[in-house]
């Protein structure tokens, strides 16, 4: 069977592709017939237009998805099956990695081995929870010998998520597949700027067996279609990456129905440098660790801690090392460093590089490019000799923005890394084992890495301490964000009430 593109959901013009979002196995215009546009963030063309859906496309949408999980019996699908979908959904993904990963360069300005990277880890996190859907299992208790008493695990239903455009694909993927895997039904938005690959992978989603109604993108702003999906009376569950302040938002106006909210948003990332660690890896370590995928990361480690020994050498080694940071499109293989995703965010940035020239002294970069005429480029940008207290090192910049703090021992390393109200990664660099552990345990964040910045893996657990947020994503803590306990009691005296 073929089918056309426009019935699959996109219609090709030459420059702008329409697409509509994915509702109870259909894709659909909004109800209210209007459009946003999403752009190409190194050439600033626009080149799709996109659903603006609202409250009434939300609510379509969590009817189809209750409807899915109640009626049709979603509920009741076999662990065993779900699996097999998830697996379907991976092998979908590989198989269509080189068109979805420039998809996601072209909306989202990331250089295209990133796009593929992230195209590779949103396939397995398919299929780790894919595994992962035979193993949940309850526990039983050990009550007298008359009676028999467990747990049961059961998806909690309708599960609302809202994600950010720094990894569009892999973070639906860090939300999706959990959710399905838990036996749920998804209601996702997009962020208003990146929609395009989930839009695409959803023309897959029949294909792979997912019933209609099981999975729903509803494409629009925050405040048209985040808002409603968080105060919507049958999403039982509300799973947000983005920034604290919608988080906080999104936790208020959940609320009032006691909704349940897991909450990742990003932080402000301590990455410490002891003058015992090798000294080039930890040069690239800092860079890596601040300036990939744009510095548009939640674990970025921009707030860079060296040890005064090394301080000044240190400066200077990754300033020179930054200058060689290779600006560019996306699809150009020799970029290292795309555009920022918007020109609001562009903006942002930029008002954050002038709020640090006047904190603290600038190593390289701090403003716009030159040699672009087009496209929301940043260069990458170190401030040095910057106070903790300093905006540039407490504010989430989410740019290509390294703060360098010198410290002159291990316990004034500690005490900086953890002033900040934030706390969902960190990272050490030492040779001594006997200090980087006393710094991992004294570091007040969800995730650490030793000698190392920023490797991700399915299998291990995400999120944040503090103002990071809470609730956990990946490995098997990611599936009990949907999951109830239902303690169940069986009685197994014959005469068991004796009062009355
Ligand atoms: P954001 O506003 O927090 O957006 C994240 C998601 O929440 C998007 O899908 C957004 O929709 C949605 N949203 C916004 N307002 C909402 C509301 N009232 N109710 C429900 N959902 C709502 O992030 P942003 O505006 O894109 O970026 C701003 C800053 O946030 C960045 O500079 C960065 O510091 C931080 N950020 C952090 C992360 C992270 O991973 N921790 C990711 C992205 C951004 P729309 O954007 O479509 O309107
Ligand atoms: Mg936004």
């Amino acid at each position: 069977m073929t089918t056309t593109a426009a019935a699959r959901g996109r219609a090709r013009t030459p420059e702008v592709a329409s697409y509509r979002m994915y509702i109870d196995g259909k894709f659909v215009d909004a109800r209210g017939g209007s459009t946003f546009d999403v752009y190409d963030p190194s050439t600033e063309a626009v080149v799709a237009r996109v659903p603006a859906g609202g409250a009434e496309d939300v609510a379509g949408a969590v009817e189809a998805a209750r409807r899915a999980f109640y009626q049709a019996g979603w509920k009741n699908v076999s662990a065993q099956e779900r699996g097999r979908i998830l697996f379907r959904i991976a092998e979908r993904i590989r198989s269509r990695r080189a068109e979805l990963a420039e998809l996601e360069t072209i909306n989202s300005g990331k250089p295209i081995a990133e796009s593929e990277y992230d195209m590779d880890d949103a396939a397995t996190c398919y299929e780790y929870y894919g595994g992962l859907a035979t193993k949940i299992h309850g526990e039983v208790m050990p009550v007298p010998a008359d009676a028999v008493a467990f747990a049961m695990r059961e998806p909690m239903g309708v599960a609302g998520q809202i994600i950010p455009w720094n990894y569009p694909l892999l973070m639906a993927a860090w939300k999706i597949a959990p959710a399905l895997a838990a036996g749920c039904a998804v209601v996702i938005k997009p962020a208003e700027q990146t929609p395009l690959t989930l839009l695409r992978l959803a023309e897959d989603f029949e294909a792979v067996g997912l019933p209609p109604g099981v999975v729903n993108v509803v494409t629009g702003d925050g405040p048209g279609a985040g808002a409603p999906l968080v105060s919507h009376p049958d999403v039982r569950k509300i799973a947000f990456t983005g920034s604290a302040e919608v988080g906080r938002l999104i936790m208020r106006n959940a609320a009032d129905q006691l909704k349940r909210v897991s909450l990742e948003l990003g932080g402000k990332s301590p990455n410490i440098f002891f003058s015992d660690a090798d000294f080039e890896n930890a040069v690239d370590g800092a860079l890596f660790g601040t300036f990939v995928n744009q510095g548009e990361v939640c674990s970025a480690g921009s707030r860079v801690l060296v040890q005064r020994d090394i301080y000044s050498k240190f400066v200077d080694a990754a300033a020179a090392k930054a200058k060689t940071i290779r600006l560019g499109p996306g699809l150009d293989r020799d970029t290292k460093m795309g555009p920022l995703v918007s020109a609001e965010q562009r903006d942002r940035v930029a008002g954050y590089l002038k709020t640090g020239r006047g904190e603290a002294k600038v190593a390289v970069g701090g403003g716009r490019p030159k040699q672009f005429d087009k496209g929301w480029y940043v260069e990458p940008t170190i401030f040095y000799d910057v106070d903790n207290a300093a905006t540039i090192a407490q504010e989430e910049i989410f740019g290509p923005v390294m703060s360098v703090i010198p410290f002159t021992d291990e316990a004034e390393a500690i005490r900086i890394a953890n002033a900040t109200p934030y706390g969902l990664a960190a990272a050490v660099w030492t040779r001594d084992i006997f200090k980087a552990f006393r710094v991992v345990k004294a570091l007040e964040a969800g995730i650490v890495w030793v000698n190392h910045m920023q490797p991700t893996f399915v299998e291990a657990p995400w999120g944040g301490y503090k103002a990071s947020g809470f609730g956990r994503e990946l490995g098997h803590w990611g599936v009990e964000e949907y999951l109830e306990t239902k303690q169940v009691f069986i009685n197994l005296d014959e005469k068991p009430i004796g009062w009355y």
